[in-house]
């Protein structure tokens, strides 16, 4: 392991002297909030030696300069709503924190591009493009709080995926700041590009350990006019999934497919103390379509009713959106009510193996004793199934969530999926992810990270280790 330096006052005055007081936390109380993210547990928590705020792509080179000239770790983080430990300093060190760099830089409109800085809210990009008559397609569930530097770091997946693809697909370019402290703007306006290696889709999804970004450039598309919200209540979790399958393949092209299992339904209805449709026994569809066409949106709304109906659905309702949106989003935060310490896993598999897999997960549940609570984007396979400790002691949680991750994962992989759809791997998977991956993947990825971060100061112990 890289023997790190401490951040010491000389290195404190040298920040300061470079980006300002104003921007600089040495207090132990300023720097609480930057100890964790949402994944809680001490092993996945610490305070950070030192938290900088910088305003700037230059200000961010300043302190990366000098870190890598100590090295010294240097961590950026965005919003901290990650679930794997990826913003926090667990090596000692640096965090970079991107939220005063917040601004939308640039609308332009003609060529259908916005800039913006890494800081900013996905909501905000959002309401941005909205506002010019576009659709920024991110849409992670976190979107109120994310950043939009912190859905590139993870490649955030979210609602509209199915339709518009994960973040990856939203992004034409970045500015990032390197390990050795240069600035550097790799892709751009482009809808393509064949000059050389493709250098920000390596960025991407690269949790901070790659480069880190000051500024991204976002694709737009034209904001459809109308979206509906369809919600299919099954009795069962099976029969409810087992239609997914069925929805992707009968040429409705949804925006989402979305689903929550009973246990989430009632959950979040107790969470938000207002009743939810169906809510006693109902398993939970959620799909989206939109467009421009009303009588085309009105054909797919009866192609959907039709195959939930056949296949077994209760009741298929037009949803109010704001309704059922809000309870979907606030699934993780209802668990977290009954029970502090979850753990949030994010396994992907083929659209077509989810039944199988979902299965799998609620028999796993009964044979460990342990609540399980699933949701997610099952439209891309992505399945989150919130495994809740509640009153088990630490021991009892730590040894029953090893042997039912074990199971899990082995599912998954068996069925060609993976362990992250869409969360990352951070410092909670970076283990699993050695166990899962091909040993030469593993080699290349370390290629990778030894020529971008050669003092191995970027976010180390995250993603995989390099030693
Ligand atoms: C209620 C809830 C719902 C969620 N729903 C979704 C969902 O639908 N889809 C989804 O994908 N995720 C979801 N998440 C997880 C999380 O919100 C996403 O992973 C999000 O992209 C993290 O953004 P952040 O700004 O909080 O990043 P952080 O947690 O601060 O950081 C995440 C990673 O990105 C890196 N990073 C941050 N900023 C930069 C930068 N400027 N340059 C380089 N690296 C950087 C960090 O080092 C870290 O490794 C959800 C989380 C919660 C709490």
């Amino acid at each position: 392991m890289t023997q790190y330096n401490s951040v010491t006052q000389e290195i404190i005055e040298q920040i300061v002297a470079a980006i300002g007081a104003e921007n600089v936390y040495t207090d132990e109380v300023k720097k609480e909030p930057y100890s964790h993210d949402e994944l809680v547990g001490k092993k996945y928590n610490k305070i950070p030696e030192l938290v900088v705020l910088p305003t700037t792509p230059e200000q961010v080179a300043a302190v990366v300069k000098i870190a890598n000239e100590h090295t010294i770790p240097v961590i950026a983080r965005g919003a901290g709503t990650a679930f794997t430990s990826a913003s926090v300093a667990l090596f000692g060190g640096i965090v970079i924190s991107t939220e005063r760099m917040n601004q939308i830089l640039e609308i332009d409109e003609e060529n259908m591009f916005m800039v913006v800085e890494p800081g900013a809210t996905t909501a905000t990009v959002q309401k941005a493009a909205n506002e010019k008559g576009f659709l920024y397609a991110g849409d992670p569930c976190s979107g109120d709080s994310s950043f939009i530097g912190g859905n590139i770091g993870t490649n955030a997946g979210g609602n509209k995926a199915v339709k518009y693809g994960t973040t990856r697909q939203q992004v034409a370019g970045v500015e990032i700041v390197t390990a050795e402290g240069d600035i550097v703007t790799l892709g751009g306006k482009l809808k393509k590009d064949s000059s050389g290696y493709n250098l920000f889709h390596l960025i991407i999804g690269s949790e901070g350990t790659l480069g880190i970004v000051t500024k991204c450039y976002l694709r737009l598309v034209p904001l459809p006019e109308s979206q509906m919200d369809v919600l299919a209540v099954f009795p069962s979790l099976k029969t409810a999934i087992e239609v997914v399958p069925k929805i992707m393949s009968a040429g409705v092209n949804p925006v989402c497919v979305e689903f929550m299992d009973n246990g989430s339904v009632r959950n979040c209805e107790a969470y938000l103390n207002e009743s939810l449709p169906d809510s006693e026994n109902g398993n939970y569809i959620i799909v989206s379509i939109e467009g421009d066409n009303e009588e085309l949106l009105e054909e797919q709304l009866g192609t959907i009713d039709e195959i939930c109906t056949e296949n077994g659905a209760s009741s298929v309702l037009i949803a109010d959106p704001e309704r059922i949106w809000k309870a979907r989003k606030i699934y993780a935060e209802a668990d977290r009510a009954i029970s502090i310490v979850t753990s949030m896993e994010d396994i992907v598999v083929p659209t077509t193996h989810i039944p199988e897999t979902i299965e799998t997960i609620a028999e796993l549940g009964e044979k460990y004793g342990l609540t399980i609570h699933c949701a997610g984007h099952a439209g891309d396979g992505n399945i989150h199934a919130n495994i809740l400790k509640k009153d088990l002691s630490d021991e009892e949680w730590d040894e029953k969530l090893h042997a039912i991750q074990e199971e899990i994962y082995a599912k998954v992989y068996e069925l060609g999926g993976k362990l992250s759809g869409e969360h990352g791997i951070g410092y909670k998977r970076k283990a699993v992810l050695a166990q899962y991956t091909n040993p030469v993947e593993i080699k290349l990825m370390q290629a990778v990270k030894k020529a971008l971060d050669p003092k191995n100061i970027l976010n180390p112990g995250k993603v995989i280790d390099v030693e």
